[in-house]
């Protein structure tokens, strides 16, 4: 253990080597907040305290796994599988197999994702007789996540006319009703969703003194990483657990707290200090894993928060280079500004893909790259798309297995009942839900007492339904004695899903066999992976958690060698030596819907933080001139985070004119999708048509010496900018003359409201815009 602790600096050895007592380590961006943690379980364990006494909560599987090999290679792997690490949905979905029939859950209840939560809600909504339109399930969805998270019951709910008010306010006057429905309909079907794993280990633990003493006895020492993103119900569990003993170590930085959206409550880490007595607070300064300019560049960029804790980052690491600002066309240029660094990068410096991460701020970004990396044959992975798990022909295997396992789950049942089809038709199945929800039963049950039931089913279809029944219920037998992956096996042959799949002989479906095959592949690995553990759990249920609990991140497919291509929100904690942050443009970064209230704001930079320091050597940032969205070509603008770094920090490079002028290399918009071609052609040739002799200067709207950040010093506006009136006709190199209608703003960010000739109306920022007055 010596040799460990000699890996730590003294700073970082002081709370790594306090053994007992609350403390919280708040720290900047790579100063070794996780390796304390790390290092800290591997400590108390050399110091005597019982491995399974340890319970460590981390952000992905993914982190928890890694820090548990780590651990092991300190002190051995045997103890280190007694450790409970996970996430807080992994680890209190465990908790709640084994006490969830306090609560009236079976043992072997299901876990909701929210693929099937939001089914459920749209199936509600529909039952009801309700619009839509006005009740959209992922609005509904989100606003009853929010309710859970902030522990808000059906009854609190309807307790709370303030609630009620804002939701009729919305337009949603029956949100309650909803609401209602749908818990009763989990908890008929045996399942919870992602928020009840929160939700109902909080009633557990309020509702049950015995069993909230079991796990504070068991639990002695707590360690939660990226404290400052836990929510109202994830603080609560912890508070719990730990209020015996007080062995609470949580370690966070506030400038990272990058889901307020989701209910992340950044007041549970200021107000820890209030939480606990003698809690013992660290700080930990020093950056390891960046380089100077990074450290500088991202100090620069949080300092224009107002709320934020005061800390220091320093690093003693090199300078490194410059954070490369880029400018680009369009999306499809940005791409291939991305793939083409990449690739000189890999060779010149002789480096790997897992070098190189390109972040962004919404998923839709990730096509243009994809697109870009696929024709340089550079291998990628897209990080927290559309999960394997949840892949169409995956949820429908799964399925079956699911209602094997518990035949109450409704969302499994409607998704397997007439698939692969077997002429029951939606009327039917509208007609058993009705019988489920008037007799109380279970939608299954109601089909295996189909005779008993007042039901208006005719003879043929009722016995289809038996069909049906009989089928799951050999499973049911043949499960007793099988393991998952003979199950499994024997499931996709004769329910006639691989038949099915057999007869789509597509590409799409060849590929949807191969899946199948990868997951059958998946549950023998886990199956052989019990019986060496000895352990004769219920291989199926068992696998079937690890599945709902499964995120993108924790899944290790493909070419381990990739580029990773994920949303800066799953970046969070990781790190890469080659960072792109690409569409650094207003309205997309910071996000168009953020940007109504300061907090909003600086959530948003704050993300940008998270997004830069995951840097090690060099952060690429990128923007564009113009992007498709929503099926529109959009003018953008860089964004206002660009000019926040402090420009001793950054480099922006300078395009060649050649390469961002469509008009001289019309290959540009080679590899544009037909319809976005519609969209560009008329566009481009208008201004050509206009003005043939000024081409080259075109799509020079912003030299780089007109966006490099203004010093603070230069803040007030250039000459130019006091100059413009409302009235004045102006010239724009790319829309052309237009008339002054509206000036706003003030300091670097005067924005004139512009009427072009061309009949639309714009907003520029005048820093960047490039007017001529007439
Ligand atoms: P984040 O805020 O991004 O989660 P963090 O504070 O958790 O960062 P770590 O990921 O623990 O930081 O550490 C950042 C990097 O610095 C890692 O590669 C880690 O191994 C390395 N590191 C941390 N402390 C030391 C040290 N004392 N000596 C050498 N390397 C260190
Ligand atoms: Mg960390």
């Amino acid at each position: 253990m010596e040799k460990y602790l000699s890996q730590l600096n003294e700073a970082q050895l002081a709370p790594t080597i306090q053994v007992n007592g609350p403390m919280i380590i708040i720290a900047g961006a790579g100063s070794g907040k996780t390796r304390v943690l790390t290092y800290r379980i591997a400590y108390l364990m050399s110091k005597g305290v019982d491995s399974f006494n340890i319970l460590a909560l981390t952000f992905t599987n993914k982190a928890a796994k890694e820090m548990k090999e780590r651990i092991a290679q300190i002190v051995g792997d045997g103890e280190a599988k007694n450790l409970w690490m996970g996430t807080f949905h992994s680890v209190f979905a465990k908790i709640l197999r084994f006490e969830g029939h306090h609560l009236g859950f079976p043992s072997n209840f299901t876990i909701y994702d929210t693929q099937d939560s939001q089914k459920l809600m749209g199936s509600i909504i529909k039952e009801m007789g309700l619009d839509k339109d006005i009740y959209k399930t992922k609005q509904v969805y989100s606003r009853i996540s929010s309710y859970k998270n902030s522990l808000i019951t059906v009854k609190a709910y309807f307790k709370n006319p303030e609630l009620m008010e804002a939701d009729a306010m919305a337009r949603r006057p029956r949100m309650g009703e909803i609401y209602k429905e749908y818990v009763d309909r989990c908890f008929k079907a045996g399942a919870m969703d992602f928020d009840d794993l929160l939700l109902r280990t909080n009633e557990l633990l309020t509702r049950f003194p015995n069993v909230l003493a079991q796990y504070q006895d068991k639990f002695r020492y707590i360690l939660v990483d990226e404290y400052q993103d836990t929510n109202h119900s994830q603080y609560l569990i912890v508070r719990a657990l730990a209020d015996r003993f007080q062995n609470i170590c949580v370690v966070g930085d506030d400038a990272q707290s990058i889901y307020a959206f989701r209910g992340a409550n950044i007041n549970n880490i200021l107000n820890f200090q209030k939480d606990y007595d003698n809690v013992k607070m660290y700080r930990l300064e020093q950056n390891y894993r960046s380089t100077k300019n990074i450290v500088g560049a991202a100090n620069s960029v949080i300092e224009h928060n107002k709320t934020k804790l005061d800390k220091v980052v320093w690093t003693a690491n090199d300078v490194g280079e410059k954070v490369i600002v880029h400018r680009a066309l369009t999306d499809g240029d940005e791409g291939r500004y991305v793939a083409s660094t990449i690739w000189e990068t890999k060779m010149n410096q002789q480096l790997n893909n897992n070098d190189f991460a390109v972040l962004y701020r919404t998923n839709a970004q990730s096509r243009a790259i994809e697109d870009a990396l696929r024709k340089r044959d550079i291998p990628y992975r897209i990080y927290g798309g559309l999960s394997f798990y949840q892949r169409k022909e995956i949820k429908d295997v799964t399925a079956y297995l699911r209602l094997i396992l518990n035949s109450a789950d409704e969302e499994a049942l409607k998704r397997v009942i007439n698939y692969p089809g077997r002429g029951i038709g939606q009327t039917t199945i509208d007609r058993l839900i009705v019988a489920a929800n008037q007799t109380g039963k279970t939608i299954y049950d109601v089909i295996k007492d189909i005779d008993s039931v007042p039901i208006n089913i005719n003879n043929g279809t009722k016995n289809k339904l038996r069909d049906f029944v009989t089928l799951i219920e050999s499973y049911k037998v043949m499960n007793q004695t099988a393991n998952a992956f003979d199950l499994a096996e024997h499931v996709t042959k004769t329910s006639g899903l691989i038949r099915e799949l057999n007869k789509d002989g597509t590409p799409e479906g060849v590929t949807r066999m191969d899946n199948v095959q990868e997951l059958l592949n998946g549950i023998k690995d886990f199956v052989e992976g019990q019986m060496e553990l000895a352990d004769a759990g219920d291989s199926l249920a068992e696998f079937l958690e690890d599945v709902a609990l499964a995120t993108d991140m924790d899944a290790d497919k493909g070419d381990p060698d990739h580029v990773a291509l994920m949303t800066i929100h799953l970046a969070k904690g990781l790190e890469f030596g080659h960072v792109f942050i690409v569409g650094m443009e207003e309205d997309l970064f910071p996000s168009a819907m953020s940007m109504n209230t300061r907090s909003e704001l600086e959530e948003e930079r704050r993300l940008f933080y998270v997004a830069l320091t995951r840097a090690e050597k060099q952060a690429y940032l990128t923007y564009t001139l113009s992007r498709y969205r929503w099926g529109k070509l959009i003018d953008a603008e860089p964004s206002r985070f660009i000019e926040e770094i402090d420009e001793q920090f950054v480099d922006i490079t300078t395009p060649l004119k050649e390469r961002f002028n469509p008009m001289l290399d019309p290959s540009i918009f080679d590899d544009v999708e037909p319809n976005r071609v519609r969209f560009a052609k008329p566009k481009t040739a208008k201004i050509k048509k206009k003005e043939p002799k000024k081409q080259p200067e075109k799509f020079q709207i912003s030299t780089p010496k007109k966006l490099k950040p203004v010093s603070k010093t230069e803040k007030a506006p250039s000459s130019f900018d006091t100059k413009l009136v409302v009235g004045d006709t102006v010239n724009h190199q790319r829309f052309g003359r237009g008339e002054v209608m509206k000036i706003e703003g003030s300091g670097g960010d005067i924005k004139a409201e512009i009427k072009f000739q061309n009949g639309a109306t714009k907003k520029l920022l005048l820093r960047f815009a490039k007017l001529e007055i007439l």
